[in-house]
């Protein structure tokens, strides 16, 4: 299973399906992608191969976008199937997710999202947790990072995660505790991925994230690294 994401000047697409072909190695029973080119959102996953998501994805959506999130799924919860594939998006549509690794106490938490009115497409872990950052996001007010982290603070489990807004387009938050994530920083553009294999080609500048690590990577900003548990994230 791997993540790659891409913010900055280039096209995301080839660099994600790249990306994801070199972390085939980690084993993975779907995949998928999700683009923004400024003005709407193209996502694309199926059950298979990472080169079945390149005949399903060509020719069928515009593979354009200057920020995007790729995956590969290792299936832990709900059957390898389309739906059950990477990314997932929030109820608003707004907020779009990637994960490895697994939320244990989603249930309790998707029960209670049911009870607020939220609906569900898939049968995954994943979808719950980026329709808590949603909730959160919307009850108290606060900025993606902050949603982020107050949401991975209510979380039991293990986390690679990479989400953005389509609101906030200049922007990728992501976060870990178990699975592996490394960041690789260009001149004004940002690599996330499983490990720097997607990105050596384009910089060699890299940081992994520790254990309860989250980044909130802004284009034309620094990197803030914050921990998940106790840092004050505006
Ligand atoms: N638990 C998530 C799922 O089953 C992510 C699995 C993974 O690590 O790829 O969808």
């Amino acid at each position: 299973c791997g993540i790659v994401g891409y913010i900055g000047h280039r096209e995301a697409y080839p660099i994600i399906i790249k990306g994801l072909e070199r972390l085939e190695y980690r084993g993975y029973d779907s995949a998928g992608v999700a683009l923004f080119d400024g003005e709407k959102i193209s996502l694309s996953k199926t059950k298979g191969k990472v080169s079945d998501l390149k005949k399903k994805t060509e020719g069928a959506m515009s593979i354009k976008g200057n920020i995007g999130i790729g995956h590969t799924r290792w299936a832990t919860h709900g059957v390898p199937n389309d739906v059950n594939s990477h990314p997932h998006y929030s109820n608003s549509g707004e907020l779009v997710i990637i994960h490895n690794g697994i939320i244990e106490n989603y249930e309790s938490i998707k029960t209670e999202l049911i009870n607020r009115g939220y609906t569900f497409q898939s049968d995954t872990d994943t979808e719950v947790l980026i329709n808590l950052i949603e909730e959160v996001q919307k009850k108290e007010k606060v900025k993606l990072g902050k949603a982020v982290q107050l949401a991975l603070n209510e979380v039991v489990g293990a986390y690679a995660i990479a989400v953005f807004d389509i609101k906030k387009p200049d922007e990728i938050v992501v976060a870990k505790l178990g699975s592996p994530l490394a960041i690789g920083m260009g001149d004004n553009e940002f690599f996330i991925a499983s490990d720097a294999s997607p990105f050596i080609e384009f910089t060699n500048n890299a940081i992994y994230l520790e254990d309860e690590e989250m980044a909130i990577i802004r284009l034309g900003k620094e990197i803030k690294l914050r921990k998940i548990k106790n840092d004050a994230v505006a």
